[in-house]
């Protein structure tokens, strides 16, 4: 794990990838539900918002490598960064674009030389953004209502007389007066755009509210809708799930969710509640994730934190009692069931501490060929439990301490009972 990135390696994974566990399909409740959307898109700013995130740079080796993993696993779009930023920058999008199979986006402000420089760097589509909301329009671009229009409809047209794929976003969509919105789609459409992204740029939709704004935009262009939406408020994830359920036909995403302030969608949450909750079929090889997004945190010096969905230490982790006697009976019980750790390239684990049950420690002491007696497992679990109740971790090395303690017969390589087992 954690595999550096080398100028030859063709993407971060080199071990042969798991089988994937097809979805349970017998679940009852909310999963019943029939499917309310038929296709998603994934569209990856990784390299683009996501290392815009504070204290985040990638070097040239890092964005090839999460660029490759993403390109192999069969992500829609990688929006590469943004051309005009420096000339390594402009080099780094030249590459993703040379060395990919997928569709690369590069960014552009509608401003002449950030047009002319994504269209220079070989990528297949080009996403221009103009502020929409009169705040960003007066104290970020400075410039009027009517100038975002002609802008905006310039930049576009550029980018379709190059023959590259035109991307527009309103920015700050959700802060915007809907009548001029619909103004710049209506303009935008005009000129040829093939997507309108609709970015909450701020972080402010709420699922409902998002998914109005995606059905009212839909009314008003034959462009295939995007969405961009951010965290701020935690929603960023359930917001993207809102557009795909309003229409849109794609969804921008980061791994780790990582991005300017508390980041954007998450990369491994869309893709996983659109493939196990919605049962749609991205196409995307997910038993990447794991690795990918460790090697994303480590990229990114932005830790994950344990609690993480699907990333995180903890998301198939199982410690209190009655989960992990669940689970080890059949992980269904208290797992999603629709997602499993095989899926995502994760492994489960019991964690022994204050909340362990006997089950767990009979499993563990079991695996690690010890022979216990009911009392001696239950002795064995107060051990663990004390230990753990006093902020302890419980490794395996305590639990094996524990056994030898309370006698627990323990066989050898060669099957013979033993007592004695060296830490
Ligand atoms: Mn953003």
């Amino acid at each position: 794990m954690g595999v550096r990135a080398q100028k030859e390696t063709r993407c971060l994974t080199t071990h042969p990838r798991p089988i994937p566990v097809g979805r349970v399909e017998f679940f009852q409740g909310t999963l019943a539900t029939t499917t309310e959307f038929e296709s998603a898109r994934v569209f990856d700013t990784t390299l683009r918002d996501g290392e815009q995130a504070p204290r985040t740079s990638f070097s040239y080796d890092e964005k090839r490598a999460i660029a490759a993993t993403l390109d192999e696993m069969g992500t829609h779009v990688i929006e590469a960064g943004f051309p005009v930023n420096s000339d390594a920058e402009f080099e780094a999008v030249s590459d993703v674009a040379a060395s990919t199979s997928t569709t690369t986006c590069g960014l552009a402000r509608v401003v002449e030389k950030d047009v002319e420089a994504a269209i220079d760097s070989g990528v297949e589509m080009v996403h221009t953004f103009a502020s929409t909301s009169d705040v960003q329009i007066e104290d970020s671009m400075h410039a009027t209502r009517e100038e975002v229009v002609e802008r905006s409809v310039e930049a576009v047209e550029r980018v379709v007389e190059s023959g590259a794929t035109a991307m527009f976003s309103p920015m700050d969509a959700t802060r915007t007066d809907t009548d001029y919105l619909i103004e710049v789609v209506e303009a935008v459409t005009e000129a040829g755009v093939d997507w309108i992204n609709i970015p909450d740029t701020c972080g402010v939709a709420t699922p409902s509210r998002f998914a109005e704004l995606v059905a009212t935009v839909r009314d008003h262009t034959d462009a295939r809708i995007d969405v961009h939406t951010h965290d701020d408020f935690g929603m960023a994830s359930a917001n993207a799930i809102a557009g795909f359920e309003a229409g849109a036909d794609q969804a921008q995403v980061s791994v780790n969710g990582i991005g300017e302030r508390a980041g954007n969608a998450a990369y491994e949450e869309v893709v996983m509640a659109v493939e196990s909750i919605y049962g749609v079929e991205t196409d995307i090889d997910t038993t990447y994730i794991a690795d990918l997004a460790q090697a994303v945190e480590e990229y990114s010096d932005v830790p994950v934190p344990a609690n993480k969905p699907v990333v995180g230490d903890n998301a198939f982790a199982h410690e209190s009692g009655i989960h992990a006697a669940g689970v080890i009976e059949n992980s269904d019980t208290f797992e999603p069931g629709c997602m499993t750790p095989e899926m995502v390239g994760a492994e489960r684990e019991f964690v022994l501490g204050k909340h362990t049950g006997t089950h767990s420690v009979r499993k563990r002491l079991e695996e690690r060929d010890f022979a216990p007696t009911d009392s001696e497992v239950r002795e064995v679990t107060r051990r663990v439990k004390d230990f753990g109740a006093e902020k302890n971790r419980v490794t395996a090395a305590d639990l094996e301490r524990f056994a030898r303690e309370v006698g627990v017969a323990h066989e050898d390589a060669d099957g013979e009972p033993e007592t004695e087992v060296k830490a």
